[in-house]
């Protein structure tokens, strides 16, 4: 993928937009309805980034005019349902003025450079085809250049210059910048994410949301006896990072406090169950706070193994609380540094990685086979239920 460099753009008045390549197989009136939304992001998106622009709907590409083309590139390739964005010199689909545009950005863009190509494609009528727009512009660049060291290389060129052609407009341009894909956020739903500002739950959010899924986190604080403030201002950050990723106004997390609840657990219940209830009760918990807000799904970042209540034996006896809603685990099959890289891309590596207490109630050793009928003996004993509607009773709406 090239980059373009900053100080092309003055050449730029324009970004080109592709949508994700999942989004161009839906039926027509799917795509109609995926591409629009992915449209009002984008607006909405450079509007709050301070971006003057037009954006234009075509069927399959969206195409803004702006005077800050590669700041709005930027912006663009944040919002899901766009597979990539490129800064682009419009002009008219005159073979006179696409030569005039392409000369400009090879200017540019092949000083220092030995080879190049020049690639197009049509949609439309036209007195040429692709291959006489190839073949126009590249021996009008190399006219215009005067350079003996140029030469065109159609396989392994240094610059490509690229040429879109549609109707009655043009695009010339040579970089991409690289879009997250998906859906756009919203089209699938909501769905509810324990998120701990650890490393794996941001991630699990963000590939909800990827995936069109608008996201209510909900962070269950066991502070001040088994977590800290620390770790709750991690959470609360994580969700500010996955909530620029949206241009929608609601920015809310849940906090719950969980403290009295997980004394209770520790108390009462045998040492080495105290996770697999503790996240049954969370469980619980989000299931009906999806009731109360309509979505329909709740999210975690559990991965296959990664720690002793994710054993798969551990997680039929999870899964087992939720009653109305599926538990949707993202990252079920993802190594660490798998996470990790994804965590860097997304922002939150560095919140998540910072120091904080984390959970001081986990036992030395865990159960990984926890048996759901002594499961269920626990959590009557406990009076699971009552610390459930305590909680809900306690939990609060933070904007963040
Ligand atoms: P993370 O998985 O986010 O890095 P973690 O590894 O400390 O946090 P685990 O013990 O692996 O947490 O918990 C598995 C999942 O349970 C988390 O990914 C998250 O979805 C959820 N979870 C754990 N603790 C909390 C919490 N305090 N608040 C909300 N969700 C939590
Ligand atoms: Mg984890």
């Amino acid at each position: 993928m090239q980059v373009v460099r900053e100080k092309d753009q003055c050449t730029y008045n324009s970004v080109i937009v592709r949508f994700g390549c999942e989004v161009g197989v839906k039926s027509s009136k799917t795509r109609l309805y995926y591409e629009k939304e992915v449209c009002r992001h984008i607006r909405n998106l450079l509007e709050k980034g301070g971006v003057e622009h037009d954006v234009k709907y075509v069927f399959g590409r969206a195409y803004v005019t702006t005077r800050n083309a590669i700041k709005a590139s930027e912006l663009v390739t944040r919002v899901f349902g766009v597979s990539s964005a490129s800064p682009a010199l419009e002009t008219t689909s005159k073979m006179e003025d696409i030569i005039d545009a392409a000369l400009k950005i090879a200017e540019n863009t092949l000083k220092g450079k030995k080879s190049f190509a020049v690639r197009c494609r049509r949609t439309g009528i036209h007195p040429y085809t692709s291959v006489d727009v190839c073949r126009e512009v590249g021996g009008a660049i190399l006219r215009h250049l005067k350079r003996d060291d140029l030469k065109v290389d159609l396989k392994n060129p240094e610059v490509a210059i690229k040429i879109e052609v549609r109707d009655d407009k043009s695009y010339v341009y040579t970089g991409e910048y690289e879009g997250p894909g998906g859906f756009p956020l919203g089209v699938q739903g909501k769905v509810v994410c324990l998120l701990s500002g650890g490393m794996d739950s941001p991630v699990a959010c963000w590939l909800a949301m990827k995936r069109g899924a608008a996201i209510i986190p909900v962070y269950f604080d066991a502070s001040p006896a088994f977590s800290d403030e620390a770790s709750r201002v991690k959470a609360l950050e994580c969700a500010r990072i996955l909530f620029d990723w949206t241009t929608e106004k609601q920015r809310t997390i849940y906090v719950v406090p969980h403290e009295e609840a997980l004394a209770t657990i520790r108390k009462k219940c045998p040492e080495g169950y105290t996770c697999v209830i503790c996240k049954r009760v969370m469980y619980r918990v989000a299931e009906r706070i999806a009731e109360a807000e309509g979505a329909e799904g709740i999210v975690t970042g559990e991965a296959l193994g990664e720690q002793a209540s994710q054993t798969l034996a551990n997680l039929i006896v999870l899964n087992e609380a939720a009653k109305k809603y599926p538990v949707h685990r993202p990252l079920l099959c993802f190594d660490k540094t798998e996470t990790e890289r994804l965590a860097r891309k997304i922002g939150t590596y560095e919140v998540s990685a910072r120091r904080s207490r984390g959970c001081t109630a986990a036992p030395k050793h865990p159960v990984l086979r926890a048996k759901l009928e002594r499961v269920l003996e626990i959590e009557r004993n406990i009076d699971a239920e009552r610390l459930i509607e305590e909680a809900l009773k306690k939990a609060e709406k933070v904007e963040v």
